[in-house]
């Protein structure tokens, strides 16, 4: 195969890992390692999968008309400013293949999501990857890595895998001064856990270097359906619905998001399970002599005293049908990433680290 390459940048690109399902020879895992929410599906989107399924021979809509919609009259949005893609992932691909490309750079910062750095190799962009201040996104670092090349400011907000966020100032101060053609980027996959925070929403609203992208995987418990959105100014969504196939999503997906939309008692009842149960989690954890940083979304990052010690707790908990998630390829080689699940599965995580802190191995 010689003389037949990849793209430049191709070749740079770590796969990406998903969370592990499965333990070789255990049944019934506990699986807290891919921040779904553990009460999903919604049942109104289970209904509307059934009906839908007669429809399976038609092509699916092309412009997403009824659910951007659904998602523009429930978040109070402009219909015309949403865009869908599979999975929010898909929303960021857009925004990598519209905006960057050779000779450009995209900016993240050190404890961000795996993507962002493989979009920006992708397109043959120079990834950025920028220091956070004791695993909190940093504005004054960000700022200070710009140049006239930056094209793309990815910052997840709350951010994964710390949990952690900034407040909507310090992001007005970010998109304020960046430099004209870069573009923020707001993902907020786990937005909807943060009780009175829209995303970022009325930000993209008043300003026009601003996109916030949203997700179905999380709160909405979709993560199997692939449907994610983003909202961003006119001239913007001109732009990635240009690079949209226009077949991008399934009419089951379709129709599985519009119906997720709307169960509120569904989304309410998630939204506040994890909240009260998170706040468990981390307590539980913590009299372990397990500390997390205050989590504001559907995890906690618990830390563990060396890389040795959290890859013998993963293992541990490996052993007793528990799945969580190392984040060494996110810098933090000595902690976990423990998704919230349901209060069985939150009492059992920390007893089980419990006992492993006494000494089971
Ligand atoms: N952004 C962040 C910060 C995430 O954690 C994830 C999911 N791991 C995504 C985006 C992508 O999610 P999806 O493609 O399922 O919408």
């Amino acid at each position: 195969m010689a003389g037949i390459e990849p793209q430049p940048g191709i070749m740079e690109i770590a796969l990406y890992v998903g969370g592990k399902s499965t333990v070789d020879g255990v049944s019934n895992v506990i699986k807290l390692s891919s921040n779904e929410n553990p009460w999903g599906p919604p049942p109104m989107a289970q209904k509307a999968v059934r009906r839908v399924v007669h429809e399976m021979h038609r092509y699916p809509s092309t412009d997403h008309a009824e659910l951007r919609a659904a998602i523009a009259e429930v978040n109070g949005l402009d219909a015309a400013r949403i865009v869908c893609g599979v999975g929010s992932d898909e929303v960021l691909q857009f925004l990598a293949q519209a905006y960057a490309g050779p000779g450009d750079e995209v900016i993240y910062t050190e404890h961000g999501f795996a993507m962002y750095k493989i979009l920006a190799h992708a397109v043959g962009a120079t990834p950025i990857e920028v220091a956070e201040t004791e695993r909190v996104v940093s504005v004054d670092n960000i700022l200070a890595a710009c140049t006239e090349r930056t094209k793309l400011v990815f910052i997840a907000n709350p951010n994964n895998p710390t949990g952690t966020m900034i407040g909507l100032a310090e992001i007005e101060r970010l998109a304020m001064n960046l430099p004209p053609q870069a573009i923020l980027v707001l993902d907020g996959a786990y937005a909807e856990y943060v009780e009175g925070y829209d995303g970022g929403a009325r930000l993209v609203d008043s300003r026009d270097n601003v996109v916030m992208t949203r997700t179905f995987s999380k709160l909405y418990g979709l993560g199997g359906m692939r449907v994610g959105w983003g909202y961003a100014p006119q001239a913007i969504i001109d732009v990635l619905n240009r690079v949209r196939q226009p077949f991008n999503l399934s009419n089951i997906a379709l129709k599985a998001a519009e119906a997720a939309v709307r169960d509120t008692a569904f989304v309410q009842k998630s939204r506040e399970e994890n909240s009260r149960l998170r706040a468990w989690l981390a307590e539980a954890l913590a009299e372990h002599g397990v500390p997390s940083d205050a989590s504001t979304a559907n995890f906690v990052l618990a830390r563990f005293g060396s890389a040795d010690e959290a890859a013998a707790c993963d293992a541990y908990l490996q052993s007793q049908g528990i799945i969580v998630r190392r984040v060494s390829g996110y810098g933090l080689p000595a902690a976990l990433r423990i998704t919230v699940g349901d209060e069985a599965s939150c009492r059992r995580v920390a007893h089980c680290i419990g006992l492993f802190k006494a000494g089971a191995r």
